[in-house]
């Protein structure tokens, strides 16, 4: 039997795309491991200007209706863990101390956070409030979001959409059903705007934010009370919106109980520093 053209042509299409993306890594290692290669279609410039973009909109939006960065004290916390977090980056790639690294606080009672392309972060009091975090439980969501972005997750998943979309579309033009024209700038934003991050994601993130959190002196500990505290709220009536775009399970706990011997040593080496 042979294969239909259609699939012949698709799966070229795709292997052409990953040689010439060069499947590069964003991130070098660590302690925790890094540097697994991605398929890379679109520069990173173009996400970050679109993300930035995206960012000012919600801090307009949230200015507007009296939300944007009323709790003092949670954004004096949530600077002062990120200027801690920010100089640890260079573990991981080199560029990263010098990115426009931005916080701002939402009042709004939903459990969420995030960091956009770029180290656009934003914060929402309900995360704080809801789960009574304590600073170290701040800096490991706030460690896991950088990392997010340190390892362009979200580029990833903008390249991931582009390479099936132009398989599809190539297929179609050929057989001659259709001009084939994906309307690639769409499944960007899409992409961008809707990240539900992979198990693989997550992990990478959990790993890495866990090595960021111990090497600003956090207690990396506090993992396993944020999640716990995290999964406990999600058996409740509103789930945390956090969940949605971080698909998790019980198992993360064990995951980030069995890092904690190798982060726990950067974390008492920072403590004496
Ligand atoms: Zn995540």
């Amino acid at each position: 039997m042979s294969i239909p053209r259609i699939l012949v042509v698709s799966l070229f299409c795709i292997s052409s795309l990953a040689m010439l993306a060069g499947c590069e890594t964003t991130t070098s290692g660590g302690a925790v491991g890094g540097d697994r290669r991605q398929l890379l279609l679109v520069s990173a410039q173009e996400l970050d200007q679109l993300a930035a973009q995206s960012y000012a909109k919600l801090k307009a939006e949230a200015a507007a209706k009296g939300t944007l960065n009323q709790d003092r004290a949670l954004l004096q916390r949530v600077n002062a863990i990120a200027s801690r977090l920010e100089p640890q980056t260079r573990v991981f790639r080199a560029d990263a101390p010098g990115w426009n690294w931005e916080v701002n606080v939402i009042t709004d009672d939903q459990v969420n956070a995030f960091c956009m392309p770029g180290g656009k972060i934003m914060v929402y009091t309900g995360l704080a409030k809801q789960l009574n975090l304590t600073d170290d439980e701040l800096a490991v969501v706030i460690g896991h979001e950088m990392s997010h972005a340190l390892r362009e997750h979200s580029r990833e998943q903008v390249s991931q959409a582009i390479a099936a979309q132009t398989a599809i579309g190539v297929g179609t033009a050929l057989l001659g059903l259709g001009q084939g024209s994906a309307d690639i700038a769409n499944i960007g934003y899409q992409a961008l705007i809707a990240t539900r991050f992979s198990r693989t994601d997550e992990n990478e993130a959990d790993r890495m934010g866990l090595e960021l959190t111990a090497r600003a002196g956090y207690d990396p500990r506090a993992g396993v009370t944020l999640w716990q505290k995290m999964l406990n709220a999600n058996s409740g009536s509103q789930p945390p919106a956090f969940l949605s775009s971080h698909p998790t399970d019980s198992s993360r706990v064990q995951t980030i109980q069995s890092l904690l011997p190798t982060v726990m040593p950067l974390y008492t080496a920072a403590q004496r520093r």
